[in-house]
């Protein structure tokens, strides 16, 4: 597997603490996403100039970096051995992208059996890696470990999940086809599909709704997601169906700089806690679990 970043979880991305592995590449391009590292499915250097503390230049061997700390991007793409991350390890530079086997995770989790509650994977979009994803999660429950997925729930690949994994998350954006394609960039027409085959085989399920000003933070917007997810829940073997609502944030700002990548929706205002907790209330009204991340 790609992965771009792997870490701790705790009582977030499942229960318990967690190792967590997040998969470099999305088929989305939301506008609001705090991880753009994570989505061109190649690994790519970020650099951050207020970290960098070499005068001399010598961190780049390739000559990109100036003494003055600026870096020419158009070198570092023919960079074979990222040596400013791998040797010098100047903390300006990270490198996103390494090569993962299911074994390998397996291996991390067996080291910190005695600490964890379980593992999760995260993204990117995990299921655009869906037959190593399968692999790795075999792996991990054969050997007794509780697993989560995080999916976006929009690809062929995630309709091979349920059941596989314990415990699913899967995003709920908005239902709005222009709305897709003008903040997502892409076509949504398999997620409200998918998350009906969810509903219907995951025991274990999450709805995930970021909420997003512009996208669905107004009543209309969320009586029209309440209502999908009342038809949801009449789907569900268990009876229930949690949601939880994700305040939008701007936090991923300065990773859009150390990608030399335009940030569109800096400055922008974001739905208040007020909004969030409105319509938490709305979904408990229609018989939904919803709970507030804000
Ligand atoms: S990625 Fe390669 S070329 Fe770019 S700064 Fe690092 S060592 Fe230099």
């Amino acid at each position: 597997m790609l992965i771009f970043h792997q870490g701790w979880s705790e009582n977030f991305d499942g229960p318990g603490t967690r190792l967590i592995f997040y998969l470099k590449g999305c088929n989305f391009r939301c506008d609001w996403c705090a991880s753009p590292e994570s989505i061109h499915p190649e690994p790519e250097l970020l650099y951050t100039p207020e970290r960098n503390r070499d005068r001399s230049g010598r961190s780049c061997p390739h000559g990109a970096l100036s003494p003055e700390g600026a870096l020419d991007r158009g070198r570092c793409r023919s960079c074979g051995d990222h040596a400013c991350t791998t040797i010098w390890r100047n903390p300006a530079f990270e490198w996103a992208g390494y090569e993962l086997s299911s074994s390998e995770v397996l291996r991390l989790a067996e080291e910190a059996r005695d600490l964890l509650s379980g593992v999760t994977f995260g993204g990117g979009e995990p299921t655009l890696q869906i037959d190593a994803l399968l692999e790795t999660l075999t792996l991990l429950r054969h050997a007794g470990f509780h697993t989560a997925v995080e999916s976006n729930a929009s690809t062929p690949g995630f309709r091979r999940l349920p059941g596989a994994v314990d415990l699913l998350f899967a995003d709920l954006k908005t239902l709005d086809p222009a709305l897709f394609r003008s903040r997502i960039g892409a076509s949504g027409e398999l997620v409200a599909g998918n998350l009906r085959l969810a509903a219907r085989l995951q025991s274990e399920l999450r709805l995930r709704i970021p909420v997003v000003t512009g996208l669905n933070d107004t009543p209309a917007a969320q009586r029209e997601l309440t209502r999908f997810c009342a038809a949801l829940l009449e789907l569900r073997p268990t009876g229930k169906l949690t949601v939880e609502l994700l305040r939008q944030h701007h936090l991923g700002e300065p990773k859009y700089r150390a990608l030399d990548r335009p940030y569109r929706l800096a400055g922008g205002a974001i739905p208040s806690r007020e909004t969030l907790h409105e319509f938490a209330a709305l979904l408990r009204s229609a018989g939904v679990d919803a709970s507030v991340f804000a």
